[in-house]
């Protein structure tokens, strides 16, 4: 194309390249916006796609299963794919996991890559249903970058309680666009449940103080708790990366062993959604090297919340019982 209507043009080779390269580039452009419109359609559920009855929705983690209930209440009906223990990094979506996501109304998770395995399937469902992203609010320049992976952000936003706050408006706004006449329920209950997390944020902040300043060290299995570090003021140190799809190195074991006994660290931490392996090995290092390390009595919740029962399946009751287990094993 370029090569036909440079040879037609009367005007100089310079200027003929130049057209021929303004033509493509229109072409891209109306390419790229059919593009854009047609994923546009596909995405939102259009004027006439108001749900009748209760809004089924599907969620990943049990952070977001819960926000989607706090916020959707009696209007929503929510399938949570990944329970309690369950580790997001390495979940793997099943077929009837795929189904649930499909023909939902809407899919909610948190993106940033936490779901790692599941990202091509979040561009093909999105294709099909409406799908949100509720992590989409947070400010770049709040995000930490990850360590592992170059350009990407650290996923786990939800341990910086005044962050997963800004998880609430996506959800409220999706889920009034899908059942208007319940907006004004959406926006009532959002509202209650910020006013519970700014409150739950005021306390986290005043238990952690609480430990002697020497103290506030954070070793866990792996990189979830930076967020949480960096809101309220703890030296973060995971065993492995960001995610637990690699393996923890012998060195990195070391570099972890070397922090404990230097720092005379009181006690670590073993994550529920995580294998304790790595976590006794630093311990018996320690104790090796002279340094008697404890492993905190309790788990904590890093990635997904407790089951039925235990206090924890709800997201303030797994950051209220991780405080708890924290302060404990540091006083
Ligand atoms: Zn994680």
């Amino acid at each position: 194309m370029s090569f036909r209507l440079k040879s037609k043009s009367k005007t100089g080779s310079e200027g003929s390249r130049r057209f021929g390269w303004r033509r493509w580039l229109a072409a891209g452009l109306v390419g790229a916006l059919a593009v854009f419109l047609v994923a546009g359609c596909g995405e939102g559920p259009g004027e006439a796609g108001a749900v009748e009855g209760t809004v089924e929705a599907t969620t990943t983690t049990t952070m977001i299963t819960d926000l989607v209930e706090q916020v959707g209440g009696e209007h929503v009906e929510v399938t949570g794919l990944m329970g309690p223990g369950v580790d997001p990094h390495t979940y793997r979506a099943s077929q009837s996991d795929v189904a649930a996501l499909t023909e939902a109304d809407v899919v909610f998770y948190n993106g940033l890559f936490l779901e790692g395995q599941m990202q091509d399937l979040f561009v093909d469902v999105a294709e099909q249903t409406s799908t949100v992203r509720v992590t989409e609010a947070v400010p770049e320049e709040r995000l930490l970058e990850s360590e592992d992976y170059e350009g990407q952000f650290d996923p786990h936003v939800w341990f910086d309680v005044s962050m997963w706050q800004m998880t609430i408006d996506p959800v409220v706004e999706q889920l009034s666009e899908l059942k208007p006449d319940a907006a004004e329920d959406f926006e009532r209950r959002g509202e209650e449940y910020r006013q519970e997390l700014e409150e739950l944020d005021a306390e986290v902040r005043e238990r952690i103080s609480s430990i002697p300043e020497e103290d506030r060290m954070l070793v866990t299995a792996h990189d979830a708790f930076r967020y949480f570090g960096e809101a309220y003021g703890m030296e973060v140190v995971g065993v492995e990366g960001i995610s637990t799809e690699g393996e923890a190195g012998a060195g990195d074991i070391r570099e972890v062993v070397d922090f404990v006994v230097e720092k005379e660290v009181p006690a670590i931490f073993v994550e529920g959604s995580v294998p304790p392996q790595n976590i006794e090995a630093v311990q018996a290092a320690a104790r090796d090297r002279g340094w008697d390390v404890q492993v905190a009595d309790e788990e904590l919740y890093s990635d997904a919340g407790g089951p039925e029962g235990s206090g924890a399946e709800t997201y303030t009751g797994m950051v209220r019982a991780n405080v708890e287990t924290i302060v404990e094993a540091l006083s």
